[in-house]
């Protein structure tokens, strides 16, 4: 392991009105840097008063008369644009920092910091645009729809992409002119700060943005019932996010916007190129250390090429450079903390005891931190339980199938319904498999693509809403209807 960047943690306290704060509690919590086990900071533990202050800051700041209500909504989109100036100023420091506390190598990074100022740009873009209609009403009427912000959103972020995970959430709240609380994921805190201090930097006025890190049970929960929050977003795990929805309701909070786990089919046709094919399954799975929600972690591959392929998959997988996330040639560091590692270590158990055949890894890499070797089991079956529950981990499950209808319906025989993929040169086949999966986003002859433009979100228990594209602002904004008799 090369030594670590010296790093300055420039931010570790509470952000509320654009002003730094010491939790009410005075409490902290350690952050750890997943590469090796050790903590790099303590953070400020944001609780129940420090979550009321937050709220209170917001709502003055969504106040009518307030400034960033009578703002040009061109005035309000050079303030974000400004924002993903500054992200990109400073990507350097950010992907070091993302990296230190992640664990994720420091290019992909830098990716993720790139994809959030154009997501935030692509917001920018979006709020004078974001318009009602005139609605048909005879002579005696005038009648039309307006666009409102909802009002003050609570948004709980996790820790798998934390910078990209904030631009996906304050994108659309700032382009509809709410205002925010947004939680990050305690295990990855440092980042959301240090954006904190830039959107403060860019002009924001105060209590626009508000950041509090802290836990899910006492800072998270309330959020989540805080009768001045407006809208609540999440994205995390599906236990969390039920139990979000259940809590949310009892606090008479219907909007909600939830993205969850899944467990993503990905179907390998027999007429695939094999090699192409290896490579598409190999990043559906492995990419972020396997830490996505949309991870392709069955791999449905058709009989007659299963065993050839199994071969190319082992390949690739002990191929794969495990290791210092500060190396440019690594392609995959730890993962995010000593639960997530022994709970991946668990699931390589279960699989060893289920009868799948493990054909490669299955044990931790490197001798400290958080590192997992890249894993390959065959001879999976669909009720065993690798095959059904969500992993977070690099563990690769290969099921054989003979015929499209059987795999179609093993496909979506998930809870999940997040995403899949489907690797074939035909693309009538691809379009009919298309027509008949139960996903929120289908990658024909790719994975993992995403588009500032495009929605993403998923059927059944993977969550509902949006996020991205113009789908993404439905969750926040209000339509009011104005009728006018005329007289
Ligand atoms: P993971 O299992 O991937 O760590 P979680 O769903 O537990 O993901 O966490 C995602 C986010 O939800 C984190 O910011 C976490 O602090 C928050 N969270 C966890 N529990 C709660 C809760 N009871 N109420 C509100 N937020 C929570």
């Amino acid at each position: 392991m090369s030594p670590l960047p010296d790093i300055e943690i420039k931010y570790t306290e509470i952000f509320i009105n654009n002003e730094w704060h010491k939790a009410d509690k005075g409490k902290t919590f350690p952050v750890i840097n997943p590469s090796t086990g050790e903590v790099i900071a303590n953070v400020e533990e944001a609780t129940r008063t420090d979550v009321d202050k937050a709220v209170e800051a917001a709502r003055k700041a969504f106040h009518v008369d307030s400034p960033w209500r009578t703002m040009q909504p061109a005035d309000r989109g050079a303030l974000m644009r400004k924002f993903a100036e500054l992200l990109r100023r400073d990507i350097k420091y950010l992907a070091q920092l993302e990296t230190l506390n992640n664990g994720k190598p420091v290019h992909d990074s830098m990716g993720d910091i790139g994809l959030s100022a154009n997501c935030i740009d692509y917001y920018a873009g979006w709020v004078d645009k974001i318009t009602g209609e005139t609605i048909p009403a005879g002579n005696g009427h005038f009648l039309y729809t307006e666009h409102e912000p909802v009002g003050i959103c609570g948004q709980i972020i996790p820790w798998n992409f934390p910078i990209l995970m904030l631009a996906w959430k304050l994108g659309p709240a700032l382009a509809c002119g709410n205002t925010v609380i947004l939680k990050p994921a305690e295990q990855t805190p440092l980042s959301a700060l240090y954006c904190a201090a830039l959107i403060k930097e860019a002009g924001f006025p105060p209590g626009v943005v508000n950041i509090v890190p802290g836990d899910g049970p006492e800072c998270g929960n309330a959020i989540v019932v805080h009768p001045h929050v407006d809208k609540l977003a999440f994205t995390g795990s599906s236990e969390i996010g039920r139990l979000i929805q259940e809590t949310a309701a009892k606090h008479h909070h219907y909007r909600v916007s939830l993205e969850l786990g899944g467990k993503s089919a990905l179907i390998i046709c027999e007429d695939a190129d094999l090699d192409y094919a290896a490579k598409v399954a190999h990043q559906a799975l492995y990419f972020n250390a396997a830490q996505c929600c949309c991870a392709g972690s069955r791999t449905y591959v058709h009989a007659k090429i299963y065993d050839e392929f199994v071969a190319k998959c082992v390949e690739l997988a002990n191929k794969r450079v495990v290791g210092d996330p500060y190396d440019r040639n690594t392609e995959q560091g730890p993962q995010v903390s000593e639960e997530q590692f022994n709970k991946i270590l668990g699931y390589i158990e279960a699989g060893n005891k289920e009868g799948a055949k493990l054909e490669c890894g299955g044990k931790r890499a490197c001798d400290k931190g958080y590192f997992i070797q890249p894993t390959v089991f065959s001879g999976v079956k669909d009720d065993m339980k690798i095959a059904r529950e969500e992993i977070f981990g690099p563990v690769m499950s290969l099921l054989k199938y003979d015929c499209y209808e059987d795999v179609i319906k093993r496909a979506n025989s998930s809870s999940f319904g997040l995403a899949a993929g489907i690797v074939t040169k035909d693309l009538t086949r691809a379009l009919t498999i298309t027509k008949r999966l139960h996903a929120g986003t289908i990658w024909i002859n790719d994975y993992n693509t995403f588009w500032n433009q495009a929605p993403f979100g998923g059927f059944k228990q993977s969550g509902h809403g949006r996020e991205l594209g113009s789908y993404g602002l439905e969750g926040y904004y209000e339509v009011k209807t104005v009728s006018i008799k005329l007289a």
